[in-house]
């Protein structure tokens, strides 16, 4: 079956009574060669957790490559569709669900317990950020987390912790592997084709992550604090963030690390955001 044929995606839209939902950001891939690109970056994987699988393009791709498939998706109404273009696929579990509800651990605790799982994902565009923080944040162990993105956004992702336009998002990733950005992609190869360009990103994690803050939890409280408003110092957007502490205490942590007082959130690199969440930490603690 030729899901990159848009006839045929067409034809199945309309056998199940589908249209593409702009609110589930449903952008069909059609290309085969990005198909298989995206599908490929999982080398090494035991099982794939595909996020939002559509009408199974990439699920059928990741089906002929690894041992076991699961693929979650909100849309139920796709249900049927998935079922009918994935009946030769008997590698592949779909689970109709939201993956920001979803219980990963448990979905996946068979999978991580014998083998490698990585994550593929041609990701909807309204809820891009929120899917990689909860991946990145839920400290399960993927081997890789590959994701097609918004060009703007892969851009963010791969520019590494401490360069500029980096945010929370940048130093999440840096914090849990190296991100590498693999291919662009045009707009004109999606049916519907969204407005923008688009890229895949890779990131490959790390099984001993290179720093450890006191409290995983304050690191990425801290993380977020310090990009809640770009414009402002780091200092005023960490009083913002953590409202229980008094402002002075910031501008002694930032001195104590020898930071200029002025310096914005963007300029820290991971090993200096560990080490103000060790003294947020304490404060906090107090
Ligand atoms: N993988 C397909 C492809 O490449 O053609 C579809 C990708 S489309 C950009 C995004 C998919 O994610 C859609 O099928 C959409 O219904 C699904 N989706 C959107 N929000 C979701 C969520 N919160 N949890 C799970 N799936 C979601």
């Amino acid at each position: 079956m030729d899901l990159c044929n848009i006839k045929t995606v067409r034809d199945i839209m309309s056998i199940f009574h589908l249209t593409a939902k702009k609110e589930y950001g449903q952008n069909f891939l059609t290309d085969p060669s990005v198909v298989a690109d995206i599908a490929d970056s999982a080398y090494g994987a035991d099982t794939v957790l595909e996020i939002g699988p559509g009408l199974g393009v990439l699920t059928r791709e990741l089906s002929a490559r690894y041992k076991t498939v699961k693929a979650l998706e909100i849309d139920e109404k796709l249900l049927p569709a998935l079922k009918y273009t994935l009946n030769d696929c008997k590698n592949v579990t779909v689970i109709n669900g939201d993956v920001m509800k979803e219980d990963l651990a448990a979905l996946l605790a068979d999978d991580f317990a014998n083998g490698k799982v990585s994550v593929c994902a041609n990701l909807p565009y309204y809820i891009t950020s929120p899917i990689l923080m909860k991946l990145l944040e839920s400290e399960l162990p993927f081997d890789s987390i590959t994701v097609m993105v918004q060009k703007e956004v892969a851009e963010r992702l791969a520019a590494g912790a401490g360069e500029k336009d980096c945010g929370a998002i940048t130093v999440a990733v840096a914090y849990r592997g190296e991100a590498e950005m693999l291919f662009t992609v045009p707009s004109d190869r999606f049916f519907p084709a969204p407005k923008v360009d688009s890229a895949v990103v890779r990131i490959k994690l790390y099984r001993e992550k290179p720093v450890v803050p006191r409290d995983e939890e304050t690191f990425f409280a801290t993380v977020r604090a310090s990009f809640l408003q770009r414009r402002k110092t780091l200092v005023n957007s960490l009083s913002t963030g953590f409202s229980q502490i008094p402002k002075e205490k910031f501008a002694e942590f930032i001195e104590q690390l020898g930071l200029r007082p002025d310096i914005r959130g963007e300029r820290l690199t991971v090993a200096e955001f560990a080490a103000l969440s060790d003294l947020i930490y304490a404060e906090k603690a107090k």
